[in-house]
């Protein structure tokens, strides 16, 4: 009897399939971003799977808005004392009023000193701090496709950053374009490396296939925890396409 997780996609959703000794077939989707997850009989296979989920999707978008609400009601404020993250490592923030142009410094490895106008107010202080994200993640970026475009042996000809709410990044594989999620800033370098990889791979295959997979493992073997890592890390309440 395998215990072994696996996934299928069904409608753009990501499903962990368990095959277990039970009777009856279980779906969850659990916090902070909704994962889905399916403990299913052994003799059920993973058509059967697929159509389980698809009679229930709307129960499932249902619990992943319930959970991304929840996420939105605990929004950053930007006072003092909150905790941010940068590059996987958590930091607190630490406000400073004055009147010089505004920045962000980290400290002492802890602190997230960020200088602001006099009387600046939540929205101004967090322009402060994205732009700052930005700029962090958009130097980041450069190094991480020079390596694997001669890696991998694909050209990426435009990249861009922007805030998404559903997706790590996407392939615009006619514009050999790739657009990383903002959010990718405040995770591990290895995970933004991970994205690039992934959407650059889909410069040679175009579907999450079994194709993909096999060029994943070749160029990247430890994908699947970095994946994982990404998924389940403070703050990701996005889901990710596969
Ligand atoms: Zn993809």
């Amino acid at each position: 009897m395998s215990t072994e997780t696996h996934q299928i996609i069904v409608n753009n959703l990501v499903v962990d399939v368990v095959r277990k000794d039970i009777k009856n077939l279980h779906l969850a989707v659990y916090p902070p971003n909704g994962r889905v997850r399916v403990a299913a009989p052994l003799r059920v296979d993973d058509e059967a799977v697929r159509l389980a989920v698809i009679s229930r999707i709307a129960w499932i978008k249902r619990q992943q808005a319930r959970f991304e609400g929840q996420e939105r009601q605990s929004a950053r404020e930007y006072v003092s004392g909150e905790s941010h993250y940068y590059q996987g490592k958590r930091y607190l923030l630490n406000v400073i009023y004055h009147n010089a142009p505004p920045k962000v410094v980290l400290r002492n490895n802890t602190y997230m000193d960020l200088i602001a106008r006099t009387g600046s107010d939540t929205a101004k202080r967090e322009r402060v701090m994205i732009e700052w994200y930005r700029k962090q993640l958009k130097s980041a970026i450069p190094p991480l496709i020079a390596k694997w475009e001669f890696k991998i042996g694909v050209e990426v000809l435009d990249w861009r950053v922007k805030k998404m709410k559903t997706k790590w990044g996407t392939c615009n594989i006619e514009q050999h374009r790739i657009w990383l999620n903002l959010e990718l800033a405040k995770k591990s370098s290895r995970c933004l490396e991970f994205i690039i990889v992934h959407e650059m791979v889909h410069l040679l295959e175009r579907l999450h296939n079994d194709h993909f997979i096999v060029l994943m493992d070749q160029f990247m073997p430890q994908w699947r925890l970095l994946r994982d890592e990404l998924n389940q890390a403070p703050l990701a309440y996005e889901t990710w396409e596969y």
